[in-house]
This record gives C-alpha cells, structure tokens and sequence, in this order.
C-alpha cells in the first residue's frame, strides 16, 4: 500500500490540531476562572457503615464557566498541574471550600465533621500549606478536621519541598490519606515511608466487587481483604471509593472498610444543593 504513509499523516495531523487546541482551551479556562475566581467546591459525604451517618465530605473541584458551564477536573487537572496553573488555582479553591464547610458544618450544627481536600504533588510547598494553616485560623476550623488526600504520585518526585510540606501537615494536627490506594506504582514501599492515617481503596476495586465475571468480583474482594489487613496493621482507617450499590456497600464493610463515599449516598453536590438536602432532611 503504497499510500498508506501518506494516508496516516492525513489523518493523523487534524487529530494533533484538535488536541494542541483543546489543550490551549483549557489553559484558557484555567487562566479565566484564576482572574474571575470560577473554581467551585462540590461536596461528596463520607459516611460511617456503621449506622450511616455523614461524617466528612470531600471537596472536588470544578470550574464553573459563564459560557461554557461546569468544567470537570478530568478535563484540567493534568493540564494544570503541567502549567502550575494548579498553584494559584489551588489557593482560591482551598478559601472557598473552607468557606463552603463553614457553612454545611453550621447547617448540621456538627463541629467534628472533617473536611478532606485533594492536592497535586506540585502543590505541596510549605508556602500552601502556611496558606491553608493561615486560612483555617481565619475561618476558625481546627486544623485536625481537615485531611489531606495525595497520591502516590506525590513520591515520585521524593523532593525535600514535599517532605517539609507533609511534615508541616502533620504538625498542624492534619491528617493524610492515600488516595486511590493501589491503582500507583509500588504503593506498598511508600507506606513504610510515610504515616498515613487513611487509606482510600480505589473505586475500580470497588466496581469489581460485583463485576458480571465471578472470577474478577472474587479476586477484587480477596485484593480488598489484603488491603484491610495492611490497613488494620498500619492503624489506618479505610474508606471505600466509589460505593454505587447496596451489595458494594455491604462487601467493602464487611472485609473492613469503615467509611465508605458514592453515588448510592450522593453524587458531589454544590454547596448549595448540599445545603438545601441538609436542610430538607
Ligand atoms: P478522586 O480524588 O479519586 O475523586 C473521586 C472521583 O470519583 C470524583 O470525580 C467523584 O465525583 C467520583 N465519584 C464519587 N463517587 C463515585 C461513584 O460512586 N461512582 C463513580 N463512578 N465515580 C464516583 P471528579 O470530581 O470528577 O474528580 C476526579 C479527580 O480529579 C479526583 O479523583 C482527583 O484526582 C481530581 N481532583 C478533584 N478535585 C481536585 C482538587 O481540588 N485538587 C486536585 N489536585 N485534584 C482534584
Ligand atoms: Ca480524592
Ligand atoms: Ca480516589
Ligand atoms: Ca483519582
């Protein structure tokens, strides 16, 4: 096929196009909601197994566009943490959701809900986390309510900026979590390395549990089982991510997981969708 070369190229040139202008749509959006302030908490609950209550939510970012609506993290947090638009972008999301808190803790009259947040590894600087320390005084939420969710990806840059930055958390009385524990590279090693307080099992292992082939379902649930024992050994609690039905639920807790967050509680909600559920029972 003599055109075959040619032909690729054809094809292939519109598709790079199409991304480096994705690419540049993005990093635009992200450089909009930095000046205009568009970065939005919703608010997922955390809820205990053991009688349902909510006990946290975690705050996930959205950008919330004027022309183009809701913009999804999957669309921009790679980007934004290649530019560092993420270090600024950060900074305004972390205020606002501390605000967003204050205002759900208030609506349940709780005072020992927690709050746990998502931060990338080139946003551990001990200058964000004076940031946060300096923003939670000012919103008056004891530090140890908040957590800390990072993945392994935070290790593979083993620099002395995220080793001070983790080390100030702890000393602030925060807690950290291992997010999407088991899907990184190596994430045995890094637990002996680092005091975790939570482990949050990867949804993936979550949906496998009731996958249509037995084989898969069986062997997430004895991968589950062997999380939990490290977990209990390591004196972490578990949290279960993505619980969407009932049988998830019922299998996650009982291997050990204490917590659990997922559709089949709520979707992450605005602050004020949370707020109006809160108030409507
Ligand atoms: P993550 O931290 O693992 O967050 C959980 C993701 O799973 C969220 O997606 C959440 O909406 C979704 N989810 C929750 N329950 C269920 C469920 O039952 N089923 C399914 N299929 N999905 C569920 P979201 O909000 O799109 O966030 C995606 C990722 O973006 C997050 O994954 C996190 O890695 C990143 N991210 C979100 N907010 C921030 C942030 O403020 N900073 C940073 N650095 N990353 C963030
Ligand atoms: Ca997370
Ligand atoms: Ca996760
Ligand atoms: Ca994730």
């Amino acid at each position: 096929q003599k055109n075959a070369g040619r032909h690729g190229t054809l094809w292939f040139e519109p598709e790079m196009f199409a991304n480096a202008r994705r690419r540049a749509e993005t990093e635009a959006h992200l450089q909009r909601g930095i000046e205009e302030n568009l970065f939005e908490p919703h608010f997922q609950p955390i809820i205990s197994f053991a009688g349902g209550a909510t006990i946290g939510f975690e705050a996930l970012i959205r950008i919330n566009h004027p022309e183009k609506g809701v913009i999804m993290p999957g669309e921009f947090i790679a980007i934004a943490e290649e530019t560092e638009q993420i270090v600024p972008a950060g900074r305004q999301f972390f205020a606002k959701t501390l605000a967003g808190f204050r205002q759900i803790s208030r609506a349940l009259h709780n005072d020992a809900l927690y709050l746990a947040v998502n931060l990338s590894p080139v946003q551990l600087t001990p200058d964000m986390i004076d940031f946060m320390a300096e923003k939670l005084d000012a919103f008056g939420i004891d530090p140890a309510r908040l957590t800390v969710e990072i993945t392994e990806a935070v290790f593979l840059e083993d620099s002395d900026r995220i080793r001070a930055s983790l080390q100030k958390l702890r000393l602030m009385g925060c807690r950290l979590a291992l997010d999407d524990f088991g899907t990184g590279y190596s994430s045995l090693s890094y637990l002996s390395r680092l005091q975790v307080d939570v482990i949050k099992i990867d949804q993936s292992f979550t949906r496998n549990l009731t996958d249509h082939d037995a084989a898969v379902a069986s062997r997430s649930r004895r991968l589950i089982e062997g999380i939990a024992a490290i977990s209990l050994n390591m004196g972490c609690q578990m949290v279960a991510e993505g619980v969407e039905n009932a049988e998830q639920a019922r299998q996650v807790h009982a291997i050990g997981a204490q917590y659990g967050q997922g559709y089949l509680y709520s979707r992450p909600l605005s602050l004020a969708a949370t707020i109006a559920k809160l108030s409507s029972g």
